[in-house]
């Protein structure tokens, strides 16, 4: 196969991480590919389906301030289409929960504003709702949701006028590293300067091409909605928020849930894990015990809702050890960027993550500290690939 192009940099993978990497590239004047093994748009990834929640609200402090820029970012793609609403976030946990507290002064130190609610004040402004003894409540009055499909949409169509490219159903087959890297697909051999992987669930299949691999669990996710038993108790229209539950009696994983309005009359809610998948085979994982702790949960704080979902879609996260993004240049090969392990909470930050990742893409020095993104905090738990 002959040598189809030469580009500035080659983005794999159009996800939410590829896609606004590629528009900041190509910002910065960059000959931009972005390729993608599915066509486009797709639902085998992690970008994918109608709605995200988007919040400062952390535990860590560097998330909320990643966060800062990134609303700011959301805000100048608003202009271009709507793509996000603000719902407000209600974060609930036990009041000794070492988690809540984190979430509360992290709050607090950045000045988010925020509104805390008493059990004497709860039911007042969220109706339908049992609030656990024992629980406290807070607000994070800024955060709400966006819309997943849309705002993808508009990123790739932002970077395709101003001059990228993208080729879907271009599976990429290899990656030979060098001052010049070169990318094979299933239709063609490219060159670029650099190349950005923004795999999601494919990362290490990719990595591997390059001798690397990283500590990423891929689990497959069960998304859940709920139907209303009077429709409109828990909808955008009656302003009912998005929520976040810590430490339940039910689990201590976080359960999260977004108001009916993607699908009239349902709610989604989702418990922020899943069971291991090889992401070529997501729909052999067929473990629903997640569904058995939303059911237990539902029936005792949400009573508006039938506890048996209506509907139940797929989706995957990849899970670094620490839930911590990976966001680095490749050890070896400092002109192959890698963004993966975006832990089921990467959507919110596309556009900061875009910015990042092209920086590094560019050699310069990130706008940000990425400290706690670099792949040197997994030693003795990446592998070689070869
Ligand atoms: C159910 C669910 C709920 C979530 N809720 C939230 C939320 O409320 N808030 C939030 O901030 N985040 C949330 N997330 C997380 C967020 O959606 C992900 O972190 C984000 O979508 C990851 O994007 P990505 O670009 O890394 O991966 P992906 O979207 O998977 O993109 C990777 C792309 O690379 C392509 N690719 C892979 N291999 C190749 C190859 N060889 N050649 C070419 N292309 C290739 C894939 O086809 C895919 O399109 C949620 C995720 C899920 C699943």
């Amino acid at each position: 196969m002959s040598t189809e192009g030469e580009y500035d940099c080659i983005v794999i993978g159009a996800g939410v991480q590829g896609s606004f990497t590629a528009h900041e590239l190509v910002k910065k004047k960059q000959r931009t590919l972005l390729l993608e093994q599915f066509i486009l748009p797709h639902t085998r990834g992690s970008s994918h389906g109608q709605t995200r929640i988007i919040r400062k609200a952390y535990e860590l402090d560097f998330y909320t301030q990643l966060m800062h820029e990134s609303y700011e970012m959301w805000a100048q793609l608003e202009s271009e289409s709507g793509v996000k609403l603000q719902t407000g976030l209600l974060v609930l946990g036990p009041e000794d929960s070492h988690s809540y507290q984190m979430f509360k002064s992290t709050l607090q130190k950045n000045k988010i504003p925020s509104v805390a609610l008493t059990p004497d004040n709860f039911n007042q402004h969220i109706p339908h709702f049992n609030l656990t003894e024992g629980d406290e409540a807070v607000v994070d009055i800024k955060a709400g949701v966006l819309f997943a499909d849309r705002a993808l949409r508009t990123a790739q169509r932002q970077f395709e006028k101003l001059g990228g490219i993208i080729r879907d159903k271009e599976k990429v087959i290899d990656i030979k590293p060098g001052p010049v890297v070169t990318v094979s697909t299933t239709a063609g051999v490219y060159q670029a300067k650099s190349v950005v992987i923004t795999a999601g669930p494919w990362a290490n299949k990719l990595l591997a091409h390059t001798g690397l691999q990283l500590p990423l669990q891929v689990t497959k996710i069960n998304v859940c909605y709920w139907k209303e038993k009077v429709p409109g108790s828990y909808s955008v229209n009656k302003r009912f928020p998005s929520f976040l539950q810590l430490d339940s009696k039910e689990t201590m994983d976080h359960i999260y849930g977004l108001p009916s309005q993607e699908y009239p009359g349902l709610m989604k809610i989702c418990l922020h894990t899943g069971s291991p998948t090889d992401p070529d085979q997501r729909d052999k994982q067929t473990d629903r015990s997640d569904i058995d702790i939303l059911r237990r949960y539902i029936t005792r704080c949400i009573p508006g809702l039938h506890p048996e979902p209506a509907v139940v879609e797929s989706c995957m996260y990849t899970v670094t050890p620490d839930s911590h993004f990976v966001l680095d240049c490749h050890p070896e090969h400092r002109n192959i960027v890698i963004g993966a392990g975006f832990s089921g909470h990467g959507f919110k930050f596309g556009p900061i993550i875009g910015k990042l990742l092209s920086e590094l893409s560019l050699g310069q020095v990130p706008s940000f500290d990425l400290s706690p993104f670099r792949i040197r905090r997994f030693q003795g738990q990446t592998k070689s690939a070869l």
